[in-house]
């Protein structure tokens, strides 16, 4: 009893939610009865009972035209009521009529199932609940004479089987609809308590990024100090681990984002040499002294101006190449860059190989899951958090890349990602003038090298020598270059440290009348002779082309002066935390120029009405007036002026959104905490009056 009270309960409990008709299983519902009804009026026509025959042939044209006006309703209730009425009269209508031997009625034992599935669990209940009162009262009733005549025991039996298939149906739905209640409430709080998590780690991450400005920017101002070399490398620890926390907390930020499905990107054009060219430095500066080759192969043709989220591409790859650094302790690791055309522009193809510690066959599946740092016996000395593969596969699925792993054991591994790209240029990343070369000679002792770097390295020769139209050769030993000198067709001669080094008088000869160029690691490079042109290690085509040729396009570094300053610059810097504001200053200090500081927005304005600013640095949370707020006002200030002051926007978060908040606010530019010195130099030279720009050359020619 309390059973069917409960039932009873939660059924009235509900009846005030909002659900709608399953109207696909209605229309399917209804189409079976008009087939049935089709049928038995067939069987009646052809039986000789034409009333029956005409009567089902009626409720077949009935229930098409109902599927008609159902499908045009659409208010949930009206529908809800609508076929709780419709079915209740269809139902009194075969319980009259009995069919073929009594046979219709059967219908009604599927009403409890059906109406509480399809039309949902109150009405459906309502309806099941109308037919268990009338199926007695019509059956055990002097009503039953009215219609076809059922035996004695099926007028008794009947109404019992109704009843049973009711109470048992009931049970069944409150059920299925009390799990179903409980799964929403749990995906509800799931989903709020993903909700906090990630605002928890977004504010968290704002609030160590805030520290760690201080902390990493003071120790690159230390380190432009003279002190002794064990402070210095004191300093270098702490520098170090500092950036090693920043990245710890980039992923974390990320991983959150990703798992909140917060994660977006942030498109614009860029230029792929140019990325590619700080991927590579990156990734030499993560090797440091570690005794392994880094080398590059790349195609000249891809096109240079893409279109893409360019700073999720190069974390992507920077995380690949960390790893094979990281997990390579000899041999060395071999950077492909390719790529494919398509409709919407290219595929950008790149593979990172390296002939480290490989990864075990049972572990490979894993190898992108979260927080898996596999074959831990081995690793156990190389710092991760096993979030770095997690990530960058989820940053290529966003971007609708693909990425693959295969790797052998003690022998090494290869990551292969495929990213599409939009083309905004057609304009290769190598184009050239002035091609004064005539021919290459290239000597570098392959063999010390793994083979797959090897085959890499001579094949870049070839394809680049190819690709230009010039003469090249690759030697193998002193003497075949000799020879190749000898025979004068060639104008460049590009040599590795130790062969210069074995045979330096002839080369520094040699350079005199040739251009001889050295490729050595920047870490421990050696003085070369005077004529002698100094290539960085990993040689690859834009090393290649700044020996051979002027670059016209892209491959270039930046073109951002090495150094200058600029001492008739005037700079506001405004921070409420005055670390923050010491650190901003000491980054800027080697450029020399005149730097004002606010400690809050309102203070800012005041000195912005008494002083014209090249640059305002302006922090985004600060008590009192916030950044953004500040920005508006300087914008009403400055409404009927010509001259704009450029305004960047500083901030801890790295989130896109605020990017973007920034950009729809008008902000000139966005600089992230802490703050990166190539990152402001850039800013700098892309906001200064040029005029206001001094490089260290004509300073030290003056
Ligand atoms: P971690 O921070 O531990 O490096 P990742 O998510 O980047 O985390 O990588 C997960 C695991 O995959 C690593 O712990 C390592 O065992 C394995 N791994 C990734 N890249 C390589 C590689 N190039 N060579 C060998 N093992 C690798």
């Amino acid at each position: 009893m309390s059973k069917i009270k409960e039932i009873i309960e939660y059924i009235l409990h509900i009846r005030k939610k909002s659900m709608n008709v399953n109207k696909s299983g209605l229309y399917i519902a209804f189409s079976l009865i008009s087939v049935y009804a089709l049928i038995m009026s067939v069987v009646c026509f052809f039986s000789g009972d034409t009333i029956m025959g005409v009567v089902n042939a009626l409720i077949t044209l009935f229930m098409i035209l109902t599927i008609v006006v159902f499908s045009k309703i659409r208010s949930p209730k009206i529908m809800s009521w609508s076929v709780v009425i419709f079915l209740y009269a269809l139902m009194v209508f075969f319980l009259y009529e009995g069919g073929v031997g009594g046979v219709s009625i059967m219908w009604l034992l599927f009403v409890p199932v059906a109406g509480m599935a399809l039309i949902n669990l109150y009405y459906g209940s309502i309806l099941s609940l109308l037919l268990g009162i009338t199926v007695p009262m019509y059956m055990l009733t002097p009503l039953h004479g009215l219609g076809y005549q059922y035996t004695e025991e099926y007028r008794i039996r009947f109404p019992i089987i109704y009843w049973a298939f009711l109470i048992m149906a009931m049970i069944i739905f409150v059920r299925l609809d009390k799990a179903e209640e409980e799964q929403k409430e749990l995906i509800r709080k799931a989903d709020a308590s993903n909700h906090s998590k990630s605002e928890f780690l977004a504010n968290m991450s704002h609030e160590l990024r805030t520290p760690m400005n201080a902390i990493i920017g003071m120790c690159e101002i230390n380190m432009r100090e003279d002190m002794s070399d064990s402070v210095r490398e004191n300093n270098e620890s702490i520098y170090h681990s500092g950036k090693n926390l920043m990245n710890i907390i980039n992923d974390l930020l990320d991983f959150s984002k990703i798992g909140s499905g917060k994660m977006e990107l942030s498109c614009k054009s860029y230029s792929f040499s140019r990325l590619l060219n700080d991927v590579i430095n990156m990734t030499v500066a993560r090797k440091g002294d570690k005794n392994i080759e880094f080398s590059v192969n790349c195609d000249p043709d891809i096109p240079d101006l893409l279109y893409g989220d360019e700073m999720r591409i190069r974390q992507v790859m920077i995380n690949i190449l960390t790893n094979a650094v990281k997990y390579t302790q000899e041999g060395g690791v071999l950077l492909n860059v390719s790529y494919r055309k398509e409709k919407y522009g290219i595929n950008l193809i790149f593979s990172v190989k390296d002939s480290g510690i490989g990864i075990k066959s049972e572990y490979i599946d894993h190898i992108f899951d979260v927080y898996s740092r596999v074959d831990a016996e081995k690793n156990h000395k190389i710092e991760g958090t096993g979030l770095g593969l997690p990530i960058t596969k989820q940053l290529v699925i966003l971007m609708n890349g693909v990425i693959g792993v295969k790797s052998e054991y003690g022998k090494g591994t290869e990551f292969k990602v495929v990213i599409p790209q939009a083309v905004v240029d057609e304009t290769p990343m190598v184009s050239f003038e002035n091609n004064e070369c005539t021919g290459v000679i290239c000597y570098d002792n392959l063999r010390k090298i793994p083979d797959f770097m090897a085959q890499a390295v001579s094949g870049t020769y070839e394809k680049l020598v190819e690709r230009f139209n010039i003469k090249g050769t690759v030697c193998e030993n002193f003497e075949s270059i000799k020879l190749a000198v000898d025979s004068g067709s060639y104008s460049h001669v590009i040599i590795g440290r130790m062969e210069y080094f074995r045979n330096k008088q002839y080369f520094d000869e040699l350079s005199n009348s040739m251009c001889v160029a050295v490729v050595q690691e920047r870490n421990g490079q050696l003085p070369l002779g005077e004529n002698i042109t100094n290539v960085y290690k990993p040689f690859y085509i834009k090393r290649f082309c700044d020996i051979i040729c002027k670059p016209v396009n892209g491959i270039a570094d930046n073109n951002i002066p090495e150094s200058f300053t600029a001492p008739d610059a005037n700079i506001l810097i405004v921070d409420d935390n005055p670390t923050n504001l010491r650190v901003a200053m000491g980054l800027m200090k080697p450029y020399n120029m005149k730097i004002s500081v606010a400690k809050s927005g309102i203070q800012a304005i005041q000195l912005m009405k008494r002083k014209k600013f090249n640059i305002v640095f302006m922090d985004h949370l600060m008590p009192g007036m916030s950044g953004v707020e500040a920005y508006r006002e300087i914008c009403r200030m400055e409404s009927d002026s010509e001259e704009k002051t450029p305004v960047i926007a500083l901030t801890a978060h790295a989130e896109n959104d605020v990017r973007e908040l920034f950009a729809s606010e008008g902000f000139s530019d966005f600089m992230s905490k802490p703050i990166q010195l190539d990152v402001l130099k850039q800013l700098l030279v892309k906001w200064l009056p040029e005029d206001l720009i001094v490089m260290k050359k004509e300073q030290n020619d003056e």
